[in-house]
């Protein structure tokens, strides 16, 4: 029997299996599509992280500092697994770099792909150059400057456009991505940090700042950074004669139409399945959900089992989750990875 893990995916998730399993004493081999470790907060250049409040560079750099150069760890970066064979203690995995890694089990940490604005084009983006997402800001927050892609001016006017490719039966997204309410007041006041001239406007259907993100990212935003809330069903996004943005739908409080001016229209973008789930499911011989996500095999005693034996799905590949989830996610495959192959091999004793 082999117990080496193979961990695919080095975001947050994957990052934690990797660390969880090498302490446990397992050889883990990651596999990274990308040149870069880290996922999404360092792929997309996220600025602060909620709740924590520490740089993404920083807080998933530990992340990643933790499992490079620990003699349990081969990453392999700029690579796939092309093909599987075997089964729980054995398999044999053939990466797209041409190498074959021989492990007990799989982890599945292949996460999310960031919804795509063009598919919402009556919200402007891709027309205009000043519709841009909320990963563009995290980026503007993270280079120390709010300004308009247009011109480079500093905007008077900013709103928030929640739900953007999500809870949108119309575009085949019905679930919430979960983090971008909360995702949004906290940029919300970071662009009043970084502009104190700036007014913020976040346009909603419902405010999801679940848990203990209410009192520190709903309220503050309100009552020290002066946020507005407007509760609305945004029909469309266009320019006026000034060139500014105009946001056009109707207040849902007061039941009428708006139009409102804006200098910068931000899409809060949500979390959509891995593109690549369609070809993960072929090459590891794993069940997607009727939304595209892997689907898991059994909730309570079997948790983040994918529904093939020896392999292990968590993270944001299951559906939309923040970091900290992830985290825990990653911990508990490998819990349940470790203790699969220990009752494997109680079984052949
Ligand atoms: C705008 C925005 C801001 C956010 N801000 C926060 C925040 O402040 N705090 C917070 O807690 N959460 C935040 N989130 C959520 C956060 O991005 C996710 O919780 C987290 O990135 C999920 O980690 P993951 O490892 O599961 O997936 P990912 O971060 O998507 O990482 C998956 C990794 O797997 C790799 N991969 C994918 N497919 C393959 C393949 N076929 N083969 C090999 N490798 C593959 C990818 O390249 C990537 O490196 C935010 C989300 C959005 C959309
Ligand atoms: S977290 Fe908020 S913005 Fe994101 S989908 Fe859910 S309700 Fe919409």
């Amino acid at each position: 029997m082999n117990d080496t893990v193979l961990i695919v995916g080095a975001g947050p998730t994957g990052l934690s299996a990797a660390a969880g399993a090498a302490s446990a004493g397992r050889k883990v081999v990651l596999v990274e599509k990308e040149k870069v470790l880290g996922g999404a907060p360092i792929l997309s250049g996220y600025a602060r992280l909620v709740p924590s409040g520490e740089w993404a560079k920083d807080a998933v750099g530990r992340m990643v500092a933790r499992v490079t150069g620990g003699a349990r760890v081969t990453i392999h970066k700029g690579a796939k697994v092309a093909g599987i064979e075997g089964d729980l203690g054995n398999f044999a995995a053939t990466l797209s770099n041409g190498q074959t890694v021989n492990a007990g089990a799989i982890i599945l940490a292949t996460g999310f792909t960031h919804f795509d604005s063009i598919n919402k084009p009556e919200w402007g983006f891709g027309t205009y150059e000043d519709v841009v997402t909320t990963t563009q800001v995290e980026q503007m927050v993270a280079s120390g400057k709010i300004t308009c892609p247009s011109d480079g001016r500093v905007p008077e006017r900013v709103c928030i456009l929640l739900c953007v490719g999500s809870r949108d039966r119309q575009i085949g997204r019905e679930w919430c991505s979960k983090i971008c309410c909360t995702v949004s007041t906290n940029l919300a006041m970071e662009i009043k940090e970084l502009s104190p001239k700036t007014d913020v406007y976040i346009y909603y259907m419902d405010i999801r700042t679940f848990g203990l993100y209410e009192d520190k990212y709903y309220w503050r935003s309100q009552e020290e950074f002066r946020t507005k809330f407007v509760k609305a069903r945004i029909a469309e996004v266009t320019q006026g004669p000034d060139k500014r943005l105009l946001v056009k739908g109707e207040d849902t409080l007061v039941k009428r139409p708006i139009v409102i001016p804006f200098d910068l229209v931000v899409h809060a973008i949500g979390m959509d399945p891995n593109l690549d789930n369609p070809e993960i499911a072929k090459v590891f011989g794993v069940g997607l959900e009727k939304h595209g996500f892997l689907e898991r095999g059994e909730h309570y005693t079997s948790s983040f089992a994918s529904t093939r034996r020896g392999i292990y799905a968590g993270g944001s590949a299951l559906g939309p989750e923040d970091i900290d989830t992830c985290v825990s996610h990653g911990l508990a495959m490998v819990m349940r990875a470790i203790g699969d192959l220990n009752a494997l091999v109680q079984k052949a004793a």
